[in-house]
């Protein structure tokens, strides 16, 4: 019963409630049954809801499974100062390594072995283009930005951008001070430029690795792969190879042969053939994973990346991977996704009528203020001849009192009893100390405008001989608004009697 007197309690915030309690989408249903809720918590449970038929977080791992992970490393510099042919120098030093040769295909990353078995998984799509995408998606797959700086050119504008973007996600640098082979190259000009956008290399005293490197020629770049991997030790990445899948798209194409494929790096738990994996609105029966090289590969952890073949349709890069436990929970969880983006869209549009609503109301109210020089009677008149059927608006006389006016709407089934109703209201006048006011009085059934009517003036509606839709019944409810139905005239008139006295403060 918790929920339940949670939202009945103002006081307590929702978002404060662990999740499990929120997990019984029925509960919640009924909490607003029973409280009666008002439409502002119906609003807050209604996204308790949404979260739930997504995927749910898996709790954070046990420090007892981690263990040290390869870092992913992103290179970053101005154009034309060496990134493409630096990642190239380094995928060819791997096949050279790697005797058995693949033909090499270009997956969006690849992975680096050093001598002394470590490992850097390199990200090959260089430039911030693909760094501010999967920052943009708050995935921040990066450990270590390696920033290139051509040594015969020296600190541009994109090499600042490329400094400010590292910071702004917190991802330390790496500086490859390239085009050392260039006669003209002045590696320690470099430096001191870097030193003036507050990235301050160690022999300036400052915590920054510069590796003095060749990409073209391929000189040093065992240092800048050392350099990289010391980084890491100091950074302590860890992952936890257990537990389902979590990673991100970094790219995904679709090919002639495998169909829809994307290249991911894993994040938590180990991929394996069979997994089910939910993208976007995507999902994957993984049927094959293959490496840069094009090598089967049986399974991935932490900061491996793999091209994955099984998609049923094709995820955007920079999406999030999580695993399920089953093609059905897959396939929901797909479905849920679409269906509450067709819901924002629904929103959107309500939003526009919403927004129309108010001016409407608005009006209404202008309406009233431009008539409060007339009594009552003669303002009634005014609008009735006006806008027969339409209604009365009937300012409070007394609005430095606000809270001891009672707004009401009026429906009858015909002219004639909203007439007689309105004239024995308007003898409770007399008794002067609570006000009615008349918001809209009319013929027929409760309609939805009436209901929006009542909440824009926080108001109830009394009905003589109507009904109101069930449909309209229920949103009377969600909106907290009180519907008076009777068929016997001084009934509903004792109904009123017993609001107005319980807007009244008690007498002492
Ligand atoms: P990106 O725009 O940063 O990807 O730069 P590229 O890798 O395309 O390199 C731009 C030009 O610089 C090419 O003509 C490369 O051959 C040349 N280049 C790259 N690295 C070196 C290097 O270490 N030494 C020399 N001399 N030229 C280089």
């Amino acid at each position: 019963d918790h929920v339940y007197e949670a939202l009945l309690n103002t006081e307590v915030d929702l978002d404060e409630l662990e999740p499990d309690t929120m997990l019984e989408e029925k509960w919640i249903k009924e909490a607003v049954k029973r409280s009666g809720m008002k439409y502002r918590w119906a609003k807050l449970v209604e996204t308790k809801v949404r979260e739930n038929k997504d995927i749910q977080r898996q709790p954070p791992p046990d420090p007892a499974q981690l263990v040290t992970r390869a870092p992913v490393v992103t290179i970053m510099g101005h154009i034309d100062h060496g990134k493409t042919t630096l990642l190239d120098s380094l995928r060819k030093s791997q096949i050279v390594a790697q005797e058995a040769g693949g033909i090499t295909q270009h997956i969006g990353a690849f992975r680096v072995e050093l001598p002394s078995g470590e490992k850097i998984t390199f990200l090959d799509t260089p430039g911030h283009a693909a760094f501010s995408a999967m920052r943009a998606r708050g995935t921040m797959i990066t450990d270590i930005v390696i920033l290139v700086v051509a040594a015969d050119d020296g600190v541009m504008k994109q090499t600042i951008e490329s400094i400010e973007l590292a910071k702004k996600a917190k991802v330390p640098i790496i500086v490859a001070v390239n085009k050392c082979d260039k006669p003209q190259a002045d590696p320690q000009r470099v430096k001191q430029e870097l030193a003036g956008h507050d990235v301050i290399c160690e022999d300036l005293g400052g915590e920054i690795q510069a590796i003095h490197v060749s990409a073209l020629k391929g000189d040093n770049l065992l240092e800048l792969a050392e350099a990289t991997v010391t980084l890491a030790e100091v950074l302590e990445l860890k992952g936890d190879p257990t537990g389902l899948v979590e990673g991100s798209v970094i790219e995904s194409r679709t090919d002639k042969g495998k169909g829809p494929v994307t290249t991911a790096i894993i994040q938590r738990g180990t991929l394996r053939k069979g997994c089910t994996l939910v993208a976007g609105k995507c999902w994957a029966k993984v049927r094959f994973m293959f490496d840069e090289n094009n090598q089967a590969v049986k399974e991935a952890g932490p900061s491996i990346a793999v091209e994955i073949v099984g998609w049923k349709d094709l995820p955007s890069a920079g999406e999030e991977i999580l695993e399920v436990e089953s093609e059905q929970r897959a396939r929901e969880v797909v479905e849920w996704r679409s269906y509450m983006e067709e819901q924002d869209k629904l929103k959107d549009e309500q939003q526009v009528i919403e927004a129309k609503q108010k001016q409407h109301h608005d009006t209404y109210k202008k309406e009233r203020e431009s008539l409060a020089h007339l009594s009552w009677r003669q303002r009634r008149a005014a609008l009735y001849k006006a806008n027969k059927h339409k209604g009365i608006h009937r300012p409070s006389e007394r609005t430095e009192n606000e809270e001891l006016t009672m707004p009401i709407i009026i429906k009858g089934d015909v002219d004639g009893s909203v007439e007689a109703l309105l004239n024995i209201l308007e003898s409770y006048d007399a008794d002067d100390q609570c006000l009615l006011d008349v918001v809209h009085f009319g013929v027929g059934d409760i309609s939805e405008k009436d209901i929006n009517l009542a909440e824009t003036f926080s108001g109830i509606i009394y009905g003589f001989n109507v009904s109101a839709h069930k449909s309209i019944q229920q949103l009377a409810e969600k909106k907290g608004i009180s519907l008076r139905l009777h068929r016997v005239i001084y009934k509903l008139l004792d109904e009123l009697k017993e609001d107005l006295s319980s807007k009244l403060p008690p007498t002492t």
